[in-house]
């Protein structure tokens, strides 16, 4: 059979992995997640400046979409980020800023947001 993947814009915080990997697995029934990781992505993103960060970012979303043929697209932020320490309000209209810079690179894929919190648990963001 053959298996569903997901691709997740997710931190390199160790901690969030696999948090985001079985939520993914459990709520969008997906067999296996691409992980494309950097320190705070939702800022890297939002702020839409590091060409080359930007550049390989969409460059492994489109390997994840055109290769793995992932529909959907998760782009996430974390309680006590280290590479983006600013506070969950800010983070969430990161990742809504985020959300809209993905849109724009036409990948045939749902755009979603996750928030992973203190205790690890995940949410999707609206
Ligand atoms: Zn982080």
């Amino acid at each position: 059979m053959k298996k569903i993947f997901a691709t997740a814009i997710n931190c390199m915080d160790g901690r969030v992995q696999l948090p985001v990997i079985h939520w993914l697995q459990k709520e969008a029934l997906v067999d296996y997640v691409d992980m494309i990781t950097e320190p705070g992505p939702n800022k890297i993103l939002s702020e839409n400046k590091d060409r080359a960060i930007i550049e390989s970012i969409k460059t492994r979303v489109e390997i994840s979409t055109k290769m793995r043929n992932s529909k959907l697209i998760a782009i996430v932020g974390h309680f006590d980020c280290a590479g983006n320490p600013t506070p969950k309000d800010i983070q969430l209209k990161e990742i809504r800023s985020a959300i809209e810079i993905v849109k724009d690179w036409n990948f045939d894929a749902k755009i979603i947001g996750l928030w992973v919190d203190e205790n690890f648990k995940v949410s999707s963001i609206k």
